[in-house]
């Protein structure tokens, strides 16, 4: 069994994805070209925003949006510290400081009340200057953006939705990568839109960062490629990746979302049926909001159940993933800014040694479903 079937869906899509493919390759333009620019438009269309710019990647992504916010050295940066390590990595990468808040222990995302205390205790600390917000979109579900939205207006923050595990979320009707001054995803070949190989891109409404953002990914180009204003980086969509994303993006849409909404009903109606609720909870999607379902996450109650029953499902061949092992305030790299951390951050620590993720796809058969039921079962009983 594999945790995310990527070549059960390249066997679905064969045919067109072929002839995107080879259509790229025999017109010989690789970078650049219709297949980005056109990719881009029905991206924007879909997540009902103005701009969409591609790039190399999400942490490319995390680090332009935050050049264009003008975010740095003597900066604060409020992100979440049960996360994937780049979330904290850009503002760190440009001399701001980031400042690590705990987590919502049902949801996974950022939590609000967490956060008011984080900007408080920035403020009264009084060597920074609190800046940014970089929600994370954990495991496909949104954070909670009417309550980050408001925090950041009161206090005059800017707000970057790090949607890279988010794409096809929504809240309360608006679709996720469409929060925040700037929002971005990644297409790595594992997150819910995914390439064959690296790939991002920005959102914004706002006319100004996304010319910006065209001038950054582009060595700061100016009226063409060979005047250069600013400094800026190499960050670009492959042509071929974006073919190939458009080819997923169809199938994102017509089905795969819709397939994802009806194998976590699955999981959670066998998971209850099999009674694992007395030892894991189930994955929480509040009133309102839907998840893309990046991951498909139990809770044990023990670190010493989660760690017996991945153990067990791997013998029996059903690999599972721990998403994510390690606190970033344990991170050896993050260990220089951490004097500016001040509130508790045990939800996250207890996360790390709870949670577990399971084989999850938008093509999961209800057999495998109940297999890793079983097995769960078994090793439970
Ligand atoms: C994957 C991921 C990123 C980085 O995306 P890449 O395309 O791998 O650079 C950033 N933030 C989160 C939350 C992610 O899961």
């Amino acid at each position: 069994m594999e945790f995310r079937d990527l070549k059960r869906q390249y066997q679905e899509l064969r045919e067109q994805m072929d002839s995107a493919v080879l259509s790229v390759m025999d017109k010989g333009q690789y970078i650049g070209g219709s297949p980005v620019i056109e990719f881009e438009k029905d991206m924007a269309d879909y997540v009902g925003v103005k701009h969409a710019i591609s790039c190399a990647n999400g942490t490319d992504a995390l680090m332009m949006a935050l050049m264009v916010l003008g975010v740095g050295e003597g900066d604060a940066v409020f992100v979440p510290d049960f996360t994937f390590f780049a979330t904290a990595e850009a503002p760190a990468f440009l001399g701001a400081t980031p400042i690590l808040v705990d987590v919502d222990e049902e949801t996974f995302n950022l939590d609000p009340a967490a956060l008011q205390a984080a900007i408080d205790a920035v403020k009264t600390e009084g060597s920074l200057k609190p800046s940014c917000i970089i929600p994370v979109d954990l495991f496909g579900l949104p954070a909670d953006y009417e309550a980050i939205e408001s925090i950041a207006k009161a206090e005059g923050l800017y707000v970057l939705e790090d949607a890279a595990q988010g794409f096809g979320g929504e809240l309360n009707g608006r679709r996720a990568c469409a929060f925040g001054d700037i929002a971005i995803t990644s297409f790595f070949p594992a997150k819910p839109l995914g390439c064959y190989g690296d790939g991002g891109m920005l959102f914004t409404n706002n006319d100004q960062y996304a010319e910006l953002l065209d001038s950054l990914k582009v060595h700061g180009k100016g009226s063409f490629k060979y005047d250069n204003v600013r400094i800026g980086v190499n960050s670009r969509l492959d042509t071929l990746q974006a073919a190939i994303l458009s080819v997923k993006f169809d199938a994102f849409k017509n089905y795969e979302l819709a397939a994802t909404q009806e194998v976590a009903k699955r999981y959670d109606q066998l998971l209850t049926d099999a009674k694992i609720t007395e030892d894991a909870s189930i994955p929480l999607i509040p009133v309102g909001y839907l998840s893309s379902w990046a991951q498909y996450t139990l809770k044990f109650t023990s670190n010493e159940l989660r760690d017996k029953v991945q153990e067990d499902l791997k013998g029996k061949g059903i690999p599972t993933m721990v998403y994510y092992p390690t606190p970033l305030h344990r991170q050896p790299a993050l260990a220089p800014y951490l004097a500016h951390t001040q509130g508790s951050l045990d939800r996250t620590i207890r996360l790390t040694e709870t949670v577990l993720s399971l084989p999850f796809h938008p093509y999961m058969t209800e057999e495998e479903q109940e297999e890793v039921v079983a097995a769960l079962s078994e090793s439970l009983r």
